[in-house]
């Protein structure tokens, strides 16, 4: 299991904000996670601090060198860890890879900026991960969108583990649709179901709306669901209806 999580980043102030907020926040204060932020320009080798140069073959911006990087992951000690690089071009992250990186002890995620960085530094990752078809400014949020994901799988972060379970993508399904009050706004009104006290009929009607959800919205994760035969009647009486 995750218990410690490596930053690298030329923007420390900002992971930190987010990293010592509410869950994530807690997360470390209880001992069960531990968050290591460094600053690349720490490691500049150059006197006015600079961590970028012009691209060789010339080309708009300006791409981050490999020395600080280098340095700052032979000062974290690299062996027995899995170095992650951010990157548009990185595989998509998704339920299944946190799946699988929460099962690592100790993460290194680096963060680019600019141009991204020298690409001999992919000499010292382990895998880039891309979280979309879209080009941010940096890696901060990719590296924070990570660090939630993985840190919010730890037992006993969340105040119910069950919701893990609950949640969209586990088993191939999207959540339910989820009220709270007021049970009626905007004259829109919670499914009286919800108020029945009846849980068998509250579960059916928490199961279809997965369903109808994953159907409607996800397609594709829709495909992937093994349907028990309960769930299959659902789905039938659904299509049914007019
Ligand atoms: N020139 C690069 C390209 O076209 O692929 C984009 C570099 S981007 C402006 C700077 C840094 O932000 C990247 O090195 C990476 O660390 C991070 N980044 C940007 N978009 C990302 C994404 N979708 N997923 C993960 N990291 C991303």
């Amino acid at each position: 299991m995750i218990s410690n999580i490596y930053i690298l980043t030329l923007f420390p102030d900002v992971i930190n904000k987010y990293l010592d907020e509410s869950i994530l926040g807690r997360a470390q204060k209880n001992n069960k996670v531990s968050f290591h932020v460094h600053n690349i320009r720490d490691k500049s080798t150059n006197k006015h601090f600079k961590v970028d140069d012009i691209p060789f073959g010339g080309s708009t911006g300006m791409v981050m060198m490999l020395e600080p990087i280098i340095l700052l992951l032979e000062e974290i000690g690299i062996q027995d860890k899995h170095v992650v690089l951010t990157s548009p071009k990185g595989a998509r992250l998704n339920n299944d890879k946190i799946k699988t990186l929460k099962e690592i002890k100790e993460l290194v995620i680096i963060a680019g900026h600019y141009e991204g960085i020298d690409s001999r530094i992919n000499n010292y990752v382990d895998e880039e991960i891309s979280i979309g078809d879209y080009v941010l400014t940096g890696g901060e949020l990719p590296a924070l969108v990570i660090t939630d994901s993985l840190v919010r799988c730890i037992p006993s972060v969340l105040g119910n583990t069950d919701s893990l379970l609950e949640e969209s993508f586990e088993d191939d399904l999207l959540d339910w649709d989820v009220y709270t009050r007021p049970r009626v706004f905007d004259a829109k009104e919670v499914p009286d179901v919800l108020f029945s006290g009846n849980h068998k009929k509250i579960e059916h009607w928490k199961q279809k709306s997965a369903i109808i959800n994953t159907l409607i919205d996800r397609p594709s994760v829709f495909a992937k669901h093994r349907f028990t035969e309960e769930q299959k009647i659902i789905l039938k009486d659904y299509l049914k209806e007019d």
